[in-house]
């Protein structure tokens, strides 16, 4: 499967052209028709990778996207489990993979090598980094809104090989459970994540509290709450907690997406609102580089600049863009309607906003406004108004933590 390269570098199937094989030119052919890709990290095995990359990757589908998912889990592929795909061969056509589709999702798994679930595969390295390149760029994907790689658990080469494959990735979503231990590794994901200038889309906490079958009750088995405050102490976004639930390992173990066969627990509610804040943050931090435009930004303020916390901001600069020629066309000041919770994301929309760009915002917030239509950037710093919407015009936003997250 792997490339046959000489000792210039040339591949023994193409012909170098301006430094790159036809081979490597068909990859990134293939690469640039995923419009975003989300890689899904763990510090170790065990925690939920894959059931929440799988969970995700039905979400966003069934939000009307394109998804493809990309199981890369060397050492313990489970997707074609969790998706009833067991026994799957890899087929080719003109020279790429086919993927297997699972209702419209394009699913890809290093476990479609192995001859039986039970037979593990020992790797030498460059070996890996040449499977793992041939299931990205050789796949036939086609247009796709959405890759979600579940990657193998860890910081090794195999979670490298990908990023450096895939180019530009919209940011890695991070899961662990509330155990100190599994807390300790998704630190190192978080680092790697800052190492290779990812930007991490945030931290999933799986297993977090039992949902009783009984009483309906949440008990916390394990101490909820750590991934949290350990996104805090990292500055980077926490998404949110999916409990412990029985469906969730009968979903997998049956071969059924759990948020599509489940979609009334609390479990598959909570994958639906990380899912939104995910596709929400996706969204808004590419409205800048054209993919929507933006015609009203809402930014709190404090004294004239950027507010960092968002529900004591005194006004709100009404910040509006120029469709056309992307510049502002004007700034208005207002005062806010008295404080009251879950008014501001609807009195907002009415008045025609679609983006806010807030220094923090608490999680809950930040759901009521994706409900309401309106994104949401945060962690912007304390500037003008029109200089931050100028910095965004231009891509140039710098955005660190969610200062004020509760
Ligand atoms: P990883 O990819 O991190 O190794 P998996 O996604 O394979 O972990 O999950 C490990 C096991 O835990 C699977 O049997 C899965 O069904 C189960 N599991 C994952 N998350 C939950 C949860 N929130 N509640 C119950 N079982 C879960």
């Amino acid at each position: 499967m792997a490339e046959k390269h000489n000792c210039h570098g040339k591949s023994s199937h193409g012909v170098e052209s301006q430094g790159k094989t036809v081979v490597e030119e068909e990859h990134d052919k293939t690469i640039a028709r995923i419009k975003h890709k989300i890689i899904v990290l763990s510090g170790k095995g065990g925690v939920g990778k894959s059931t929440v990359a799988v969970n995700l990757a039905v979400s966003l589908a069934t939000n009307g996207n394109k998804v493809g998912l990309l199981d890369v889990d060397i050492h313990g592929p489970s997707v074609p489990k969790m998706l009833h795909l067991e026994g799957t061969k890899l087929v080719s056509f003109g020279g790429k993979f086919l993927p297997a589709d699972v209702g419209g999702l394009k699913v890809m798994s290093i476990g479609f090598l192995l001859p039986d679930e039970a037979v593990a595969v020992i790797w030498r390295g460059p070996a890996k980094a040449a499977a793992i390149r041939q299931f990205i760029g050789g796949v036939e994907w086609g247009d796709l809104d959405y890759l979600v790689i579940d990657c193998p658990p860890g910081t090794g080469d195999e979670p490298l090989t990908v990023v450096q494959t895939l180019g530009r990735i919209d940011g890695a979503v991070v899961v662990t459970t509330p155990q100190d231990l599994a807390i300790s590794d998704v630190r190192k994901s978080i680092t790697f994540c800052g190492q290779l200038n990812l930007p991490v889309l945030g931290v999933i906490e799986n297993m977090s509290g039992y949902v009783c079958t009984h009483c309906g009750e949440t008990v916390d088995i394990f101490k909820s709450g750590g991934g949290e405050t350990m996104a805090r102490e990292m500055r980077v976004p926490f998404l949110g907690r999916i409990p412990l639930d029985a469906t969730i390992m009968a979903a997998a173990d049956d071969g059924t997406p759990h948020v599509y066969h489940y979609e009334k627990t609390e479990a598959a509610k909570a994958f639906s609102e990380i899912v939104t804040l995910i596709d929400t943050k996706i969204t808004a931090a590419n409205q800048s580089k054209g993919d929507l435009i933006v015609m009203r930004i809402a930014i709190p303020t404090c004294e004239g600049v950027l507010s960092m916390h968002f529900g004591h901001c005194e006004r709100f600069a009404f910040v509006d863009i120029d469709p056309e020629t992307k510049t502002i066309s004007g700034t208005t000041s207002v005062e806010p309607p008295p404080h009251e919770p879950g008014l501001l994301p609807g009195w907002l929309h009415e008045r025609g906003v679609n983006l806010v760009i807030a220094g923090g915002m608490g999680i809950h917030a930040q759901q009521l406004f994706s409900q309401a239509g309106v994104n949401v950037i945060t962690g912007a710093s304390a500037a003008q108004p029109e200089s931050v919407v100028q910095d965004y015009l231009a891509g140039n936003l710098v955005t660190g933590a969610n200062v004020c997250d509760h």
